[in-house]
């Protein structure tokens, strides 16, 4: 389309003067955004339409992914990058005087996620494309994605957030595919001519699924798949009593992304949209699917869906409903094919995270798949008392509905033919501890798929300062091939290497801190260790170890002004779910401590802490690459995999974790002489849970420092209003810290220490930094793909155009 930068120039210039009908020097950034976009999209279409095409000709098994998250963050800088046009671009718009990083920065974020969860589902789209994979995404178009946070006077305010104000320039639009979600009514069974009992959903309100595609473009390879996300609106012929109160409930369906990635919040609006996104998804699959094929007992020769976590798992007794009511078809031959089509993913062991909905509002909002689940239960638990006869209660714990609840991670095991961790100690302990009992009867069906990231946007795109010394160093194999980093083992003594890995850190610092006093009105040294924990709050995830460490050491230089530290920025970026006071109340701690220690000139010269307001993925993008230490310290057992870490480690961060998630494979990846370890394993947090003998008040009494600390929690130290902490100081002493944050609290403060000590040896600390972007190659989610691809998926790479 344009093969040289003139090319592009004249088109682009020809492009916006007619789009907005004003002479070039009038137009805006924004303009100039939206006709590059719309340009390149258009570029990206002919490749859109071929891969299509081909996967209709080649009648190849297709990959759906569906998942109530897309965490996708920006689009047009990655696009760029991956048809191999980005330098052309950039410098086109420079001749114009225009800076692609400024129309990149136009774009909003498409925040469709809450956190690793989602971001996940983008790292997978992303490599499944730059694989040739037939693998496609299928999700919630929510006008409003996550929320955006403000701070103000230390407390989190969440605000509406409004990515599709401006249009989305990626998404089109296809009317055409609209399927109706029927919700409410009643079942009906009658006698089909056959002789056989046939269910219909009678008195339905329907709600029309619009779905929007958006081009999902591999890297350098004229591969583009698909991520279709749907738009709940009024369907055209629904009758209804009070048509706007019709109109508000449909569109609610869609409207808001749910701001919680762990507690059920138990709504029948989430189970609409979990519904909503299956019933929608499922339809389109099976119809792409019968426009090549008839024999649906062959769907699963042709098709896998995978469920990311439990909210899409409504997809099993809807493929069921399908199968049953429109296909005409057995229970056992559609349970055949469902069971042969389905694979889960589970992403917690957090029992409190386990989604269960109560048949009350279950059994009114889906009758028919409903009394679909009901049947799948009970055929279930039959199957389970061949096996275990009179085991009363094994079955009662393993069944899909009980005590008036379903209970989705029930529903995805039994109707799935894979179940997989994240993580090689997340898979162990569900198979161990929380699916042990469905280990036992199904054990074939259990794996582990440890997590990754997409090298392509969290080292290629958000450091490519980085890349490009890579590339200058070892080829550029690299961005192809991740595992090629591991050439850099040659370098991790070259002190030329250093020096020049040294350099890109810092002029990553630099654009941090620039941010910082844009942002924050704050000076930090670029010379100070930054110190950074970005993911969403949560109490498992541990801030508030983080935040007692930092008063530790506030204290302790207070004490002794000629105490020996090396200068440090401490930078956090978390979003707290709007209803979660306990993680509000340590975002307010984490104000609180900054004003006062920030504010102090005794220590102003080794120690500042930053708050980033409003984490998401553009911010990241800025803040991995600028990181000198990664804090990944959760309680063991906690985090199931973990992908901050992993963005950290690739950019070259040194970690400070414990033994959980992906941080036991970094440690076995790295080295353990280049990551910094401390706490309980998570089998001893498990004891302690399970055989009791912890007594954080012990710590309290015994550790003068942690005295400290705690008591500064609620004596006005750190805040006028002395009971503003209560509710952290409680969850310490009085509910004996759940979390074991003072347990862990004296091996963080050594390991800390030793830190320290590292950093004071650039050459050592080079060279572990330079061992772990070596050794993250590992990490990349091409390697997690793959992993799917060939033991779950069964599908194929193609090379049609090649
Ligand atoms: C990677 C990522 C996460 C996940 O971080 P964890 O540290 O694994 O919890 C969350 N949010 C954003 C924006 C991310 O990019």
């Amino acid at each position: 389309m344009f093969s040289d930068k003139t090319d592009f120039k004249e088109a682009f210039l020809k492009r916006l003067e007619m789009s907005y009908g004003k002479p070039f020097p009038h137009t805006t950034k924004r303009d100039q955004f939206h006709t590059l976009g719309n340009m390149i999209r258009e570029y990206i279409s002919m490749n859109w339409i071929h891969t299509n095409e081909h996967y209709r000709l080649q009648n190849q098994k297709q990959m759906y992914y569906l998942s109530i998250e897309f965490l996708l963050g920006r689009l047009l800088g990655q696009n760029l990058i991956n048809l191999g046009i980005y330098e052309i671009v950039k410098d086109g718009l420079q001749d114009l005087g225009i800076t692609l990083d400024d129309l990149e920065e136009i774009e909003s974020d498409a925040g469709l996620g809450n956190g690793g969860l989602g971001r996940l589902a983008a790292c997978f789209l992303d490599s499944l494309a730059s694989l040739d994979l037939p693998g496609h995404g299928s999700g919630i178009r929510y006008k409003h994605g996550l929320f955006e946070q403000k701070i103000v006077e230390g407390y989190q305010v969440e605000l509406p957030e409004q990515w599709l104000r401006h249009g989305h320039v990626w998404e089109v639009r296809k009317p055409d595919l609209t399927v109706n979600v029927p919700f409410w009514g009643r079942v009906e069974s009658f006698v089909d001519d056959q002789g056989n009992l046939r269910f219909e959903h009678r008195d339905a309100e329907y709600v029309s699924a619009v779905p929007y595609d958006n081009p999902v473009v591999g890297y350098k390879n004229s591969t583009v798949n698909t991520l279709r996300l749907w738009s709940a609106e009024p369907a055209r012929y629904q009758p209804h009593k009070d048509m706007m109160k019709y109109k508000r409930d449909t569109e609610a369906i869609t409207e808001f992304l749910y701001p919680d990635d762990t507690h059920d919040e138990g709504k029948i609006l989430r189970l609409k949209q979990q519904y909503f996104l299956v019933c929608a998804s499922i339809r389109t699959i099976v119809d792409s699917y019968l426009t090549k094929n008839d024999d649906l007992l062959k769907l699963p020769e042709y098709v896998v869906i995978h469920i990311n976590d439990t909210h899409p798992v409504l997809a099993i007794p809807e493929l069921m409903r399908l199968l049953l009511d429109e296909y005409k078809m057995n229970w056992d031959d559609a349970w055949y094919i469902v069971t042969k089509t389905f694979c889960y993913t589970n992403h917690t062991t957090l029992s409190e995270a386990l989604e269960t909905w109560p048949v009350r509002i279950f059994q009114p909002l889906l009758p028919r798949i409903y009394s679909i689940v009901n049947e799948i239960n009970e055929r279930y638990c039959h199957q389970l008392w061949q096996s275990y006869p009179n085991e009363w209660d094994r079955i009662e714990k393993m069944a899909i509905i009980a005590h008036g609840e379903v209970k989705m991670a029930h529903l995805a095991i039994a109707g799935s033919f894979s179940v997989n961790g994240v993580a090689k100690i997340h898979s162990e302990i569900l198979k161990k501890r929380e699916m042990n009992l469905f280990y036992q009867f199904s054990p074939e069906k259990f794996n582990s798929k440890t997590n990754g990231i997409t090298h392509r946007r969290w080292l290629l795109k958000a450091n490519p300062e980085l890349a490009q010394l890579i590339t200058e160093t070892i080829g550029s194999e690299w961005i192809r091939s991740p595992d090629h980093l591991t050439k850099l083992h040659a370098f991790s003594s070259d002190s030329s290497f250093q020096q020049e890995l040294a350099k890109v850190r810092r002029v990553k610092k630099e654009k941090l801190a620039h941010r910082i006093y844009q942002q924050n009105g704050i000076v930090v040294d670029i010379n100070s260790i930054f110190d950074v924990q970005v993911k969403r709050l949560h109490a498992y995830k541990r801030q508030l170890l983080n935040v007692l460490h930092i008063m530790y050491l506030y204290n302790r230089l207070k004490e002794d002004p000629t105490y020996n530290m090396l200068p440090r920025t401490f930078i956090f970026g978390a979003k707290a779910s709007p209803g979660y006071y306990y993680a509000k109340k340590i975002i307010k701690l984490i104000h609180s401590v900054s004003k006062k220690v920030n504010a102090d000139p005794m220590v102003k010269e080794k120690i500042k802490i930053i708050f980033l307001e409003n984490y998401r993925v553009s911010v990241a993008e800025e803040i991995f690459p600028a990181a000198d230490v990664s804090e990944q310290i959760s309680t063991a057992s906690k985090e199931a995999s973990g992908t901050g870490n992993m963005k950290f480690m690739m950019n070259g961060a040194l970690t400070v974790g414990t033994l959980d998630g992906a941080n036991i494979e970094i440690l076995e990846r790295a080295g353990k002489e280049n990551i910094f370890i401390f706490g309980l394993s998570a089998e001893e947090v498990l004891r302690y849970y399970s055989q009791g003998g912890y007594s954080s008040m012990e710590y309290y009494h015994l550790d003068e420092r942690i005295h400290t600390v705690v008591n500064q929690l609620v004596n006005g130290f750190f805040s006028e209003d002395e009971s503003e902490f209560e509710p952290i100081f409680d969850s310490l002493l009085v509910e004996n810290d759940y979390y074991f944050v003072l347990r862990d609290f004296a091996s963080y403060i050594d390991i800390h220490q030793e830190v320290d000590a590292t950093f004071q040896k650039p050459e050592k600390w080079w060279k572990m930094s330079i061992e772990n972007i070596a050794n993250s190659g590992y990490f990349s989610s091409d390697r997690t793909i793959e992993e799917y691809s060939n033991h779950i998926w069964k599908i194929n790479q193609y090379s049609f155009h090649k």
